[in-house]
């Protein structure tokens, strides 16, 4: 439905085949009466709006369907948690009073703004109004739109969403009537589905802090645990060294928790071993991955550089990487790979 010139166009989607005959326009009842809850929900809101956040709040924009209500307003800050509350509260106390509707047409505009009439942003009126009225001293705008006779059929009203538009302008989304019904609905479903998951207990909030406490704990056990796998093996790795030429070589494929471990393994042992030249290979999370750590000394003395020779370990693992002359650390996509770095790496030198 669109206005044009003073008339109501409505727009169809196919042109019947006699444009001449006589047509019957049905009003779709339930989808009209869904969109009016939400319109004249946008009357009470906007008031609410005014009453809370303050006289600087105007309209900017405004969508309004049978599923949801949206208003564009002139706000400079993101509302608070207590703001929406207290907006959602008033509008609710306002639905449930169930105010009659007041609708007076041809006011003269003076008249309407001595009224204390909300008139919308940026629109033209003429010289005759229309004033919707929900109660004198509450709400009372300039407004061509439908509305309920009554507040107390709109139901409830829910804010599903607040956020920024541009620059000083808010956006509020709201629900009312079946659709908040249904919000409600879905909630306790999910508030049932964790209680079934946490096995029935007395009070869901604690049974949750419970949890997230305990895989904290846990969380931090295994970190214990996994830094001791990692020095143990570090140990072994160490001993298994191959020593001479003023090198200490250790190649090999091993078992690791994550890349992180890995990086740290590396680093460790070239801090801690003269000569260092390391290269680690490890499935990690599922993933092939490469750490290439050599000693600096070495580096110049030997002209090495592990940003180089990972580069061509890596393609071992259908993977690459990169880093500095002496670390460098790569990934793949080939764990059966892993076995051919530390082949290739034994060719090295
Ligand atoms: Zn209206």
């Amino acid at each position: 439905t669109q206005k044009e010139n003073d008339l109501i166009v409505h727009l169809i989607d196919k042109l019947p085949e006699n444009l001449t005959a006589n047509f019957e326009a049905k009003v779709d009842a339930h989808k009209r009466l869904m969109t009016v809850n939400n319109h004249s929900a946008t009357h009470l809101m906007h008031a609410a709006l005014r009453q809370v956040l303050g006289n600087h709040v105007e309209q900017r924009g405004s969508l309004v369907n049978e599923k949801q209500l949206r208003f564009d307003f002139s706000h400079f800050a993101k509302l608070t948690g207590e703001e929406i509350k207290e907006i959602e509260r008033i509008v609710n106390e306002r639905i449930r009073a169930n105010i009659t509707l007041d609708a007076q047409t041809n006011v003269p505009i003076e008249k309407a703004k001595e009224m204390g009439a909300m008139a919308l942003f940026g629109e033209k009126y003429g010289n005759f109004v229309r004033v919707i009225t929900f109660d004198k001293n509450y709400s009372v705008e300039l407004c061509g739109g439908t509305h309920t006779r009554a507040t107390g059929q709109i139901g409830l009203f829910k804010i599903v969403s607040e956020s920024s538009v541009a620059a000083g302008i808010r956006r509020i989304e709201a629900i009312t009537a079946e659709a908040s019904e249904q919000l409600v609905l879905s909630q306790e479903a999910i508030l049932q589905e964790v209680k079934k998951v946490l096995k029935n207990p007395k009070d869901i909030v604690s049974a949750v802090q419970l949890v997230v406490e305990e895989k904290n704990k846990l969380t931090k056990q295994l970190e214990a645990f996994q830094k001791e796998q990692v020095k143990n093996l570090k140990a072994e790795l160490k001993a298994k060294a191959v020593r001479g030429d003023g090198m200490t070589k250790i190649f090999a494929k091993v078992a690791l928790p994550n890349a992180e471990a890995l990086k740290q393994l590396a680093h460790d042992i070239k801090r801690e071993e003269k000569g260092a030249f390391i290269i680690i290979a490890a499935e990690i999370a599922g993933k092939p991955q490469i750490a290439v750590a050599i000693d600096e000394d070495l580096v110049k003395s030997k002209n090495l550089n592990a940003g180089k020779i990972i580069r061509d370990l890596a393609k071992n693992i259908n993977g690459g990487g990169g880093g500095q002359p002496f670390f460098a650390t790569a990934g793949g996509s080939k764990i059966s790979g892993l076995d051919a770095v530390i082949l290739e790496a034994d060719s090295l030198i």
